[in-house]
């Protein structure tokens, strides 16, 4: 079954893009948890962090260095961001699309809840 994302890769329910190329979409998430909050996804369906096998680690890497390119074009880079990837139910996943989050414009705390 497709997921949300699926269908905002296939321009079939809309998105606030930041993002796009051949291998992947960056889009403004729906819910911010902070002033910046953006997911960058693969267009390849893959839906956890365990599904990515040796060969997907141009595209793994793709993706963080896409992260880093959206925080220098917005200006954040030097403040600074935070990127994760959550991974099914204690990692807090709720989409089963891989997708990593960009978060920034505020200091955020660690540890995560
Ligand atoms: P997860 O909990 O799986 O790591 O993150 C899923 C994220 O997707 C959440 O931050 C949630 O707000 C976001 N999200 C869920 N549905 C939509 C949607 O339809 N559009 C957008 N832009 N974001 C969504």
């Amino acid at each position: 079954m497709s997921t949300i994302f699926k269908q905002i890769i296939d321009k079939k329910i809309p998105a606030k893009l930041v993002y796009e190329d051949d291998l992947c979409l960056a889009f403004n998430d729906i819910a911010p948890q902070a002033p910046i909050h953006i997911l960058i996804i693969p267009k390849q369906e893959l839906k956890t962090l365990n599904d990515f096998k040796k060969t997907d680690a141009e595209l793994l890497g793709h993706l963080l260095l896409t992260a880093a390119e959206i925080a220098k074009k917005m200006g954040f880079d030097k403040d600074g961001y935070r990127t994760v990837i959550n991974t099914n139910q204690n990692g807090g996943q709720t989409v089963y699309h891989l997708h990593v989050h960009l978060l920034a414009g505020r200091q955020l705390s660690w540890p995560p809840g």
